[in-house]
């Protein structure tokens, strides 16, 4: 469940809401509990995928967007690395340029 952080430009309180998807969050025009404004910035938080882990294949595209807006290169850096270099399972990763895996139909 996808758990956002804002800040209130008008009182500057920052305060989380959870959301049931990240559909939802995008859609969601959220008020801040302070002072009910409606003038709040998202801000970007980490996204706590295990580093031991470090399987970005088996991401969702989601999860996947969650990563870039994280703006940590690195993790960034893997994520594309293993999801547009190769894909260790087999899984099908949603890949614009798949030049050796012809897609079944
Ligand atoms: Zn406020």
């Amino acid at each position: 469940m996808p758990q956002y952080d804002f800040r209130c430009d008008a009182c500057q309180h920052r305060f989380s809401l959870r959301f049931k998807t990240y559909a939802a969050a995008d859609e969601a025009a959220p008020h801040c509990p302070a002072c009910a404004s409606g003038d709040v910035t998202r801000l970007i938080s980490q996204v706590a995928i295990p580093r031991s882990q470090r399987d970005y294949g088996g991401l969702t595209s989601q999860e996947m967007l969650s990563v870039l807006e994280s703006g940590d290169k690195r993790q960034v850096d893997e994520m594309v690395r293993q999801v547009g270099g190769r894909s260790p399972d087999g899984s099908a990763a949603p890949s614009p340029q798949s030049e050796d895996s012809p897609e079944p139909h």
